[in-house]
């Protein structure tokens, strides 16, 4: 299935607008997941629009949320989110900190009991598009997904961290990572008959890898996938330092922040927020942004001259794969595998969407 953005954007606004959101609720969420697929993350794109409307129906995520700001100072602000769409309540909680960084030069931003937030280079490029340098450390509280470097049991989420930078006149300069070797949602698209994940991505109680995602949900007959359901664990990337990563965004997105880290459970069986700890700089604050720009124009491309180790290959810097994913889907359209379309249409027709609103498969 090939289908344009827009058209994507449209169908999955009516699936959340029938499933009980505002329009303007079910278009923004319907948005941040198409983005997701534009840059290429299809794991956090429309493939999550079934999770999403589940969660809603059981409560777990509340539509129609205002956010809570909690604690405040010029510098700081604690940001609850009690439990809305991350779509809706994170860009409440960025847009603060871009404030409180413009009027002060540096910020920190706590923000805890968001529903799934999604892409977190959304975030990132919010902030450096207005100029700032962001980082963010985030958790998944609830979601043991991640056995640690050294173990097998899930003792950590995937936990994902970003790095944004303002570099004007060119895309986004985004590193925005799970720290688990692959994104639960790059497990969920291969699950679909998606893109296949790495044969050592995942691990078994016995300490042997494995890139069959049944290790992850269990017997992969059903329609189901229940990251319960199965065995074993994604392994954390990067060997102890990944495996460090993410015990930092766990004690910073998690334990500080107030959103609780992965497990023990804190909310209750099935509920999965996100916490966010973000810091936002002025680059003035440092030196001249022109100064800073050239210095990193020229490193960029001192970055990119180093020959490729493959031939035919290139290096490329954070945020540029996503920038060519999205000219290309732009134009040519965002591919959909199979069942994952199917999954999206079912959840249609459970939630009473006309026949006539859900587009025909190409
Ligand atoms: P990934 O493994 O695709 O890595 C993406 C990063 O690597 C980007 O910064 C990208 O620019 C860079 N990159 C990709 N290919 C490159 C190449 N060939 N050369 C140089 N750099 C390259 O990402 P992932 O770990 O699968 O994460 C996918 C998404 O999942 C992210 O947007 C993340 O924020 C999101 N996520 C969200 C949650 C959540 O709870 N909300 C949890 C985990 C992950």
């Amino acid at each position: 299935m090939l289908i344009s953005a827009e058209r994507l954007r449209d169908f999955a606004a009516d699936i959340f607008t029938a499933a009980g959101t505002s329009r303007e609720e079910g278009a923004r969420v319907a948005r941040y997941l198409v983005e997701a697929n534009l840059t290429g993350h299809d794991s956090h794109g429309v493939v999550r629009v079934p999770r999403y409307v589940q969660w809603l129906k059981s409560g777990f995520i509340v539509a129609g949320v205002t956010p809570e700001v909690e604690r405040e100072t010029p510098i700081t602000a604690v940001v609850d989110g009690k439990y809305g769409f991350g779509q809706t309540v994170t860009p409440i909680a960025v847009k603060l900190g871009i404030e409180k960084a413009k009027a002060s030069g540096l910020a920190a931003v706590a923000l805890k009991n968001s529903a799934h937030l999604g892409r977190v280079g959304d975030w990132g490029e919010m902030a450096a598009a207005e100029g700032l340098v962001a980082i963010h450390y985030v958790n998944v509280q609830g979601s043991l997904l991640v056995a640690p470097f050294g173990g097998v049991d899930r003792r950590l989420s995937t936990a994902p961290h970003c790095i944004a930078l303002p570099l004007p006149n060119r895309p986004p300069v985004v590193l925005d990572f799970a720290t688990s070797y692959v994104a639960e949602g790059k497990v969920l698209v291969a699950s679909r008959g998606g893109k296949k994940i790495p044969d050592d991505a995942l691990i078994r109680p016995d300490g042997s890898v494995s890139g069959d995602p049944a290790v992850l949900y269990g017997p992969l007959a059903s329609s189901d996938r229940t990251p319960e359901n199965g065995e074993g664990a994604i392994r954390a990337f990067g060997l102890h330092k990944g495996s460090g990563l993410a015990f930092m965004c766990e004690m910073l997105g998690g334990a500080l922040t107030g959103n609780g880290t992965c497990g023990p459970r804190e909310h209750g069986r099935g509920r999965i927020t996100n916490g966010m700890l973000s810091f936002y700089l002025r680059p003035d604050m440092i030196d001249e942004p022109a100064a800073f720009v050239a210095r990193a124009e020229r490193y960029i491309a001192f970055y990119k001259s180093s020959r490729p180790a493959e031939p035919g290959g290139e290096v490329l810097i954070p945020g540029e794969m996503e920038a060519r994913n999205r000219a290309e889907r732009a134009a040519k359209g965002i591919p959909l595998p199979d069942e994952t379309w199917a999954s999206i249409v079912a959840c249609a027709e459970a939630v009473g969407l006309e026949s006539a609103r859900i587009p025909a498969a190409a």
